[in-house]
Order: C-alpha cells, then structure tokens, then sequence
C-alpha cells in the first residue's frame, strides 16, 4: 500500500507518521516542497500534479487551516485550505481509485442541547473555520471517491502547544486561572486519533463499505475548566510547583473571541465504534499519559 500524508508535522499529522508506517511505502509532506513534490493546499495544481506523480493508494490530509479565531478576517485562506483544497485532494482520488482520510471537526454544529452529536445530526457552523471545514466534507462526499472522514474535538498531542501546557505555563505565575466552564467536549489525543486512522484504514482498504463520516473523540466528557483542573491537579500530585491556588470557572460570554465557539461539543462515536469494532479510552487516560511526557514523570 503507498500512501501520501500531507500535513506531517502538524499534531495529528506527527503522530500519523509513526502510526501509518507499518502500513506500506509512506511519502509525508509538509507545505515546504521537497524533490519536486508540493504539500501545500494553497496551490492547487501543484498538489495536483504531486499526486499524479506519486499515485497513492491512500491520500491522507492531516494538513489544514486551523487558526480558528484568525479565519473571522482570513475567510479565503481559510475556504482555500479546507474546503477547495479537499474538493481536488478528493477529484485526484477518485480518478485513481484511491482512498481519502480527512479530518473535520465539532465546529460543523452550532452547539445547541447537551445530547453528542451524531453524524446525521444537521450542521450549522457558527464561524467561518467551522463553515470552511464543512465546505471540505461536502466536496469529499460529493466527489464519488472512497474516503474516511473524522470529525474530532479538542485536540492535544505532547509535540506543539496545546491547551494543558498553557494551562501549566500560567499556573507558574499566576494564582488564579479563570477557564470557561460551559463549553462541553472531550480532549482527544492526536496519537489516538492517528492510531484509530491507522486501523480504520487497513480495514476499510478490505472492505469498502465502511467509507463514510464518523465521528472520533476519546470517551468521557468535560468542560475546559474540568480539563484545566484535572491538569492542575495532576501536576500538583507530581511535585511541580505551581503558583496557582484556584481555578476559577468563567462562562463564554466572559470572555470574548472573534470567532463564536458551540456550548455543546459532545460527538458520539458508536458508529465508528460498531463499524470498526473499536474501544475509545476516556479522556483522561490519553491526558495523563501526554502529561507525564512533557512534565518529564
Ligand atoms: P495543527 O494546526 O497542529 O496542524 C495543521 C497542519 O496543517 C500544520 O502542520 C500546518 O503547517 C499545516 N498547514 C496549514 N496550512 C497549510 C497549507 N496551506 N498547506 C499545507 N499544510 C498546511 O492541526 P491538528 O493536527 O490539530 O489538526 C488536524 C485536523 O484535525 C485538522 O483537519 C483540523 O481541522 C482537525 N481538528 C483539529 C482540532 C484541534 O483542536 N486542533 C479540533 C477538531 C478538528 P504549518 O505548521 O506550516 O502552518
């Protein structure tokens, strides 16, 4: 099996390229062009034509526009990154009979209720990343080409920055953080992600029918105030020396950003569960360990 990664060094795509290597001649990209081959989405024949070259049997695209805030001003970029980009990474696949793994995200709804999202939920972003991703799902499903769509949330991997390491960054100084409290989801771990991606393939490369959208998120859920918390917490219980004496829950409206962010964030997974006969570990599991890497315990 050949298969092209593009995004390799983002959190996702880092992990990708450990989990995708026993499964065949890999060929990882970033945006950066190497040996005549182009990973970056916001040159469209360019990408084009490095696929053509490479023939994959499995285009993989952890690659994406993911400055949530910053795409409110930077709508085009943002359209061209996730949603035109996917519209050709989904053509050149179907022309070679190839699959397509892509990555979307929570952000496709608006947030409402408390009950997890399911697939055949409707979708009504509230900003304009959630509208650019949902213009890359509609193109993958339009395309007629075999793919795995994953919608995630809340993503963290030990490599780059994540939520937990500002949380521990300000906990030094700071002796009081004050986290949103009303916005539910689950911290997911961007090696599960590319672990469940790994199997998902190997087995939907056997049996074509699982192609579709599911949804992909540890299990459990929390608020970022929970999550900050649960980080503190842990890492007090581990000897490092913190500042802070109280994490403060604040409500969404406390604390404004360009862009709106859903309440509701929940994802059910047992389509992905059932179809793949995959067991999803809780939340914490996947935090603690990634804690453990970078306090060094
Ligand atoms: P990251 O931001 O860590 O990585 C995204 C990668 O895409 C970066 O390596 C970035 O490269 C690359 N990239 C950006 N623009 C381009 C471009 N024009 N051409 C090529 N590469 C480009 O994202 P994650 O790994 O966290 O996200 C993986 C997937 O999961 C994405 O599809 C994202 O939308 C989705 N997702 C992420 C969530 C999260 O919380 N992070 C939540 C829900 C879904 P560079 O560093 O050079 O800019």
């Amino acid at each position: 099996m050949k298969i092209l990664l593009l995004g390799k060094n983002g959190q996702v795509g880092w992990e990708l390229q450990r989990s995708l290597a026993p499964l065949g001649e890999l060929v990882a990209l970033d945006r950066h062009p190497v040996d005549g081959l182009c990973g970056d989405l916001s040159d469209l024949d360019a990408v084009s034509a490095t696929i053509r070259k490479i023939m994959p049997d499995v285009i993989v695209n952890a690659a994406a526009y993911t400055a949530v805030d910053k795409a409110e001003s930077d709508v085009e970029h943002a359209f061209l990154v996730n949603g035109r980009a996917s519209k050709v990474l989904a053509e050149e696949a179907k022309a070679l009979d190839a699959w397509l793994v892509h990555y979307s995200t929570d952000y496709v709804f608006n947030g409402q209720g408390s009950s997890p999202w399911q697939e055949t939920d409707d979708v009504a972003p509230l900003n304009q990343y959630g509208e650019s991703k949902l213009a890359g799902e509609k193109a993958i499903i339009a395309s007629g080409c075999k793919y795995l769509i994953f919608r995630t949330s809340w993503v963290y991997g030990a490599r780059g920055n994540n939520f937990a390491k500002t949380m521990l960054r300000l906990a030094k100084d700071r002796e009081t953080l004050n986290v949103i409290a009303d916005q539910i989801g689950a911290p997911t771990g961007a090696d599960l992600i590319a672990d469940v991606t790994a199997l998902a393939v190997r087995q939907a490369s056997q049996q074509p029918q699982l192609s579709g959208l599911y949804h992909l998120v540890a299990s459990g859920e929390v608020s970022w105030h929970g999550y900050a918390s649960h980080v503190i917490a842990f890492a007090k219980a581990n000897g490092e020396q913190l500042a802070v004496t109280a994490v403060t829950p604040i409500d969404t409206a406390a604390y404004p950003t360009p862009a709106k962010r859903p309440l509701n964030s929940r994802l059910n997974t047992q389509k992905l569960r059932d179809n793949f006969s995959l067991h999803l570990p809780d939340w914490q599991s996947g935090v603690n360990r990634m804690l453990r890497e970078v306090l060094n315990k």
